[in-house]
């Protein structure tokens, strides 16, 4: 993947916002050198040359929160939200196993056909279970609700999981969540090439790279996709607290390579979970919710603290998980106390005093910008007087922090330029206006956000790059968020091409 022999020139690229031609010379992984376009062409070697044609080029896109793995499961499953009616979801089941080639052989084959987010409470006719019968036939099926407090089966599903149904084929409660449970346990290697699948979608959308807070112990199930060829994207493996002994033991640091990852491997941040989310009024607030109780400080600020200086000794970065006002004011005292920099993940709410903290102490405001417009009315609801310093990422960088731009798939889709266009637009384009737009920040902030600061393409800059067939600085605002992204090269090797490179040799 990182072999150093990779050599090539990407011949007539523009950077943002320029109209020179030039062409961009890849060795050893990094830029080697940049020129006017036709002058790299004339070296005494022929050099593998392909010609962009004029497209834009900046650096890799990161993705700097997904929890990989529960993202490709979501992937390969049937989204339900829209079937108004038990009849209509039962059709999509049928239509989702004829397209769907998870057949095969062998245990735990056929896959089950898993589908999510219905809603039967407005539904005109009852789900049963002869009817999902008829439109899964022997293929397994289960439905889970939107609110996760049901599981819709079929016949075939009920005699795999061991399950007693009654005509309804409907379980709930504690029987619906051991279900649920239960569908995420998938045999390696169907997982993993969901994954693969995942990492070359998230690539043509100009991804180089991920930061995976999947919730285990992470390594490795990474490893062995890693030895199997996985070769997509670049991938930083989050740590648990549970876990974090046992990482230090095994020699694991944050932002060390992890041997065996072919160079594309390495350790991420140290997560750990302070409070719960804004939907579920567990965030930790200052002021009451409407109706009433501050949310959940869920680690005890001792804990944290000494959390932070054990990271600190076993060189991890700590990637404090925290959306609300109070709970953000406790990550920032426990950095301070510990004397370690590090990452909030969220900062969806933020006090105003605590804006300049996040510089002085060090602590990058690691931001999903497009659950802003997906939480605008849950936060208006819970925070209602105060929403001007929700998810404040102009007021965060003008007081000095640094951002990275995530996603938290599954919560939103891993594509970056859907955050890129939240950030700056604070818009989802459906007809309502702008939510905070003060909030709002540059498209130059936010790509360098995306890129981990890298502003610009230059000689010494990693081979990892993405070339577009629009300039990001001047499309409308309505198209950034489903910005052409014509290539993207990790280490100087193509994840993606569209065909039109390697159609040049
Ligand atoms: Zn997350």
């Amino acid at each position: 993947m990182t072999d150093a022999a990779a050599e090539l020139i990407l011949a007539s690229v523009r950077r943002p916002g320029s109209k020179a031609p030039l062409d961009v010379h890849l060795r050893g992984g990094v830029v080697a050198g940049i020129s006017p376009a036709g002058t790299l062409a004339h070296k005494a070697r022929p050099l593998r040359t392909v010609d962009c044609a004029g497209r834009f080029i900046i650096p890799g896109l990161w993705d700097e929160h997904v929890h990989f793995t529960q993202w490709a499961l979501h992937a390969n499953r049937l989204d339900l939200s829209a079937a108004t009616s038990a009849h209509e979801a039962a059709a999509a089941v049928g239509r989702f196993i004829a397209a769907d080639p998870a057949e095969g052989t062998g245990p735990g084959h056929p896959i089950t056909a898993v589908g999510v987010g219905f809603r039967d409470a407005l539904w005109p006719d009852t789900p049963t279970l002869a009817m999902l019968d008829a439109a899964a036939g022997k293929r397994p099926a289960a439905l889970i609700s939107h609110d996760l407090h049901c599981v819709w089966v079929n016949t075939a599903a009920a005699r795999r999981y061991g399950l007693r149904v009654d005509a309804s084929g409907l379980l709930r409660e504690e029987p619906a969540f051991l279900l649920t449970r239960e569908l995420g346990r998938l045999p390696d290697a169907v997982v993993d090439g969901w994954i693969s699948q995942a990492a070359k979608d998230a690539a043509a959308r100009g991804v180089v790279g991920v930061v995976d807070f999947e919730m285990t112990w992470n390594r490795d199930p990474w490893l062995r996709r890693m030895a199997a060829g996985f070769d997509s994207l670049r991938v930083e493996a989050g740590v648990y607290p549970a876990d974090l002994e046992r990482a230090a033991a095994e020699g694991l640091r944050t932002d060390r390579e992890v041997p065996g990852g072919n160079g594309l491997l390495r350790t991420g941040p140290l997560k750990v979970l302070i409070d719960g989310s804004l939907n579920t009024r567990t965030a930790y607030c200052v002021d009451p919710y409407p109706f009433g109780g501050h949310g959940l400080l869920t680690v005890p600020i001792d804990e944290l603290r000494a959390l932070l200086r054990r990271a600190r000794e076993t060189g991890f970065v700590p990637a404090v998980h925290a959306i609300g006002d109070a709970a953000n004011r406790v990550a920032l005292d426990a950095f301070e106390h510990a004397g370690i920099g590090g990452r909030i993940e969220h900062a969806q709410f933020v006090r105003r005093e605590d804006f300049a903290r996040f510089a002085a102490l060090g602590v990058v405001a690691s931001v999903q910008p497009a659950h802003a417009l997906d939480d605008r009315d849950a936060a208006e609801a819970n925070w209602s007087g105060r929403t001007d310093r929700a998810f404040p990422l102009r007021s965060l960088l003008d007081a000095g922090a640094t951002l990275a731009l995530g996603s938290d798939a599954p919560v939103a889709a891993l594509d970056p330029w859907a955050a890129v266009s939240a950030a700056t637009t604070r818009s989802s384009f459906d007809g309502r206006d702008p939510w905070q737009p003060q909030e709002a920040i540059t498209r130059e902030q936010a790509l360098a956000a995306s890129t981990r600061g890298r502003d610009t393409v230059q000689v010494g800059s990693p081979a990892d790059l993405v070339l577009l067939d629009a300039d990001p600085l001047a499309v409308p605002d309505s198209g950034l968020a489903a910005m052409p992204v014509a290539a993207t090269l990790v280490g100087g090797h193509f994840t993606y091409d569209g065909g039109w490179a390697a159609s040049q040799g």
